[in-house]
């Protein structure tokens, strides 16, 4: 079953009415600046995917969200065929100046085409919240994304902790790469257990996960 990493609390599925409240709050709170409210539409998926990008210029999108990019429709090229990319769909843009109404729409809109998540952008592209029918965190209304084989595993990117990437402990030579990982730390030394995961390799996301069947078996020899 999947926690949240920031409140332990299980995760559970949101109503849609849930989310167009949630959506409104987040609106109001942000009141000056307007927002990308985006769907999710490939994640870690290899090709080119032109094909995606046609079929959302023939819909009248204009931007896509690639690899954590926002990208114009309008400058759209070929992807590297062999890479896995995440692919998402600037669905509108959205601001307290638009009616209940069409924002309603646009939500009902992202939430069909990411097949229950969608996300919102600040104009600068950050992460602002997720909205999603499944897996949503009610102490705090954050969702979270569909977990897939890929999240349990160290050697991936969607899994490993980010600090030691997956080795559990830290080396001299992770500072001296150039999008180094442990910029974070102070000091360590070499070889230390990494003190963000305590060496489990994983993520806080992945970490958060408990199996049913371990926590009976826990409760038992307890
Ligand atoms: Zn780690």
């Amino acid at each position: 079953i999947q926690h949240s990493p920031t409140s332990g609390e299980a995760v559970v599925s949101q109503s849609e009415s849930q989310l167009q409240k949630r959506l409104q709050k987040v609106l109001k709170e942000q009141q000056a600046s307007s927002l990308y409210l985006c769907a999710p539409l490939i994640r870690g998926r290899k090709g080119h995917h032109e094909p995606l990008a046609n079929w959302a210029r023939n819909h009248d999108y204009t931007m896509l969200r690639i690899d954590g990019q926002l990208t114009e429709l309008s400058k759209f090229k070929k992807l590297d065929r062999y890479k896995e990319h995440d692919i998402d769909l600037i669905v509108s843009e959205l601001s307290t100046s638009h009616s209940q109404l069409s924002t309603s729409q646009s939500l009902k809109e992202a939430l069909r085409l990411g097949k229950g998540s969608a996300f919102l952008l600040s104009s600068e592209g950050e992460l602002l919240s997720r909205l999603s029918t499944k897996r949503t965190d009610l102490a705090t209304g954050e969702a979270f994304p569909e977990l897939d084989p890929k999240h349990f595993s160290w050697n991936s990117p969607r899994g490993w902790c980010p600090t030691c990437r997956g080795y559990g402990q830290l080396f001299e030579w992770m500072s001296q790469e150039e999008e180094s990982s442990v910029d974070h730390l102070d000091d360590f030394d070499d070889g230390e257990t990494c003190p963000d995961c305590q060496g489990a390799r994983l993520n806080e996301l992945s970490r958060a996960v408990r199996l049913p069947l371990n926590e009976r078996r826990t409760s038992n020899i307890e």
